[in-house]
């Protein structure tokens, strides 16, 4: 099947975010006609056979891709990783116990807010004092804390950890925003979990990657929605998954491995991110916004030295093909998200319509 569309257009959007065009040309075909079946994959059955093996086929590729111990589980849930934020600690916060967390942006405030309303949660590391521009160092996780929680990348504010902490407990880790960017050592995690729309597949599914040792410790009962797990004892089926959403990260997780995985998307990220932010710092007219060594690779804020000059700026990079750059609102000025999918020659639009521009207004 082929279908029309519009000239090429290159999408910097934070999320829901690009993903490969043979991705949505295969999701295209499946929603009129799924593997010959003669049933779209929007009408079929989860507990049909050829959609178990799709959700075992997305499970086996989570762990395939990133390396996963044998015994972990996958399961994919509704509710975004916002319903993590509150799942995380329900699920391994003791009753009377207490969690540890590092607030590094807006994302990682929601889950400090969500821990707290379970229970004593203590903020270890903060870079709030500067507007979330780096990422803490230095600071000491109490060995009698629960869990340590910490976000891998921040994506509204642009960075990243570059090397994971190193934590006396257990770490859980909100990925969403670049899980599946670079190699990580699962096994020092008890439970990385994401919201699919950043760099996995679509919006509607949060993936949970987890130790099923480490759950059920807490003393608490909880309702079978919200147990962890119970939804990997039941195979991620305990209610109706997200289908399609399932449906298409699978095929997203599918073309990551044919291109190489996880290790080749790191390569790629890096020549994306080199690209732009070697822009950034060439060109007096922008200027990055947050610490140097702590920069995102998959989402990059900057401003211009003259915000008076952002109008023109704006009408330019438009005419370029340029779509989703403008900045988050707590940070303004631009956000140029590079997610997998993105291919280095939209990073290279951009590139040019900032090296044009200087020309003009330099
Ligand atoms: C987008 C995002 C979220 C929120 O995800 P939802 O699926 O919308 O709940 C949480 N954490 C990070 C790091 C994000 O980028």
């Amino acid at each position: 099947m082929t279908v029309a569309t519009k000239t090429k257009v290159h999408n910097y959007s934070a999320g829901p975010c690009i993903l490969p065009r043979e991705v949505f040309e295969k999701a295209a075909q499946a929603v009129l006609d799924f593997e010959g079946s003669g049933l779209s994959i929007l009408e079929i059955s989860h507990r049909s056979k050829p959609f178990e093996a799709v959700m075992a086929k997305a499970q086996s590729l989570v762990k395939e891709l990133l390396g996963a111990p044998d015994n972990y589980q996958v399961v994919f849930l509704g509710g975004g990783a916002s319903l993590g934020f509150h799942m995380v600690p329900l699920n391994y916060m003791k009753l009377g116990g207490k969690s540890a967390y590092a607030n590094t942006g807006e994302w990682a405030t929601r889950a400090v807010k969500e821990s707290k309303l379970v229970g004593d949660t203590i903020v270890v590391a903060s870079s709030e004092d500067k507007n979330f521009s780096y990422i803490p160092k230095g600071y000491a996780i109490p060995s009698d804390a629960d869990y340590f929680h910490f976000t891998s990348n921040n994506t509204i504010f642009g960075t990243q950890y570059r090397q994971l902490p190193k934590s006396p407990v257990p770490l859980i880790c909100d990925m969403s925003s670049d899980i599946f960017s670079r190699p990580v050592n699962v096994a020092d995690f008890a439970l990385i979990y994401g919201g699919a729309q950043k760099n996995m597949g679509p919006a509607g599914a949060t993936m949970y990657l987890f130790d099923p040792e480490r759950l059920g410790h807490t003393g608490r009962k909880l309702s079978p929605m919200l147990d962890l797990k119970n939804h990997g004892a039941k195979e991620s089926m305990y209610n109706t998954p997200p289908v399609f959403a399932v449906y298409v990260s699978m095929l997203t997780m599918e073309w990551m491995k044919s291109v190489g995985g996880v290790v080749e998307m790191e390569k790629r990220n890096a020549a994306k991110a080199k690209l732009l932010y070697d822009a950034i710092d060439r060109l007096p007219l922008f200027k990055g916004t947050t610490a140097a060594e702590d920069r995102s690779v998959m989402n990059a804020t900057f401003v211009m030295s003259d915000a008076a000059l952002e109008p023109a700026f704006d009408v330019m990079w438009k005419e370029a093909g340029i779509s989703g750059i403008r900045g988050h609102r707590s940070v303004g000025g631009y956000r140029a998200s590079m997610y997998n999918a993105l291919p280095i020659e939209s990073v290279q639009a951009l590139v040019d319509v900032m090296e044009e521009f200087a020309k003009k207004h330099g």
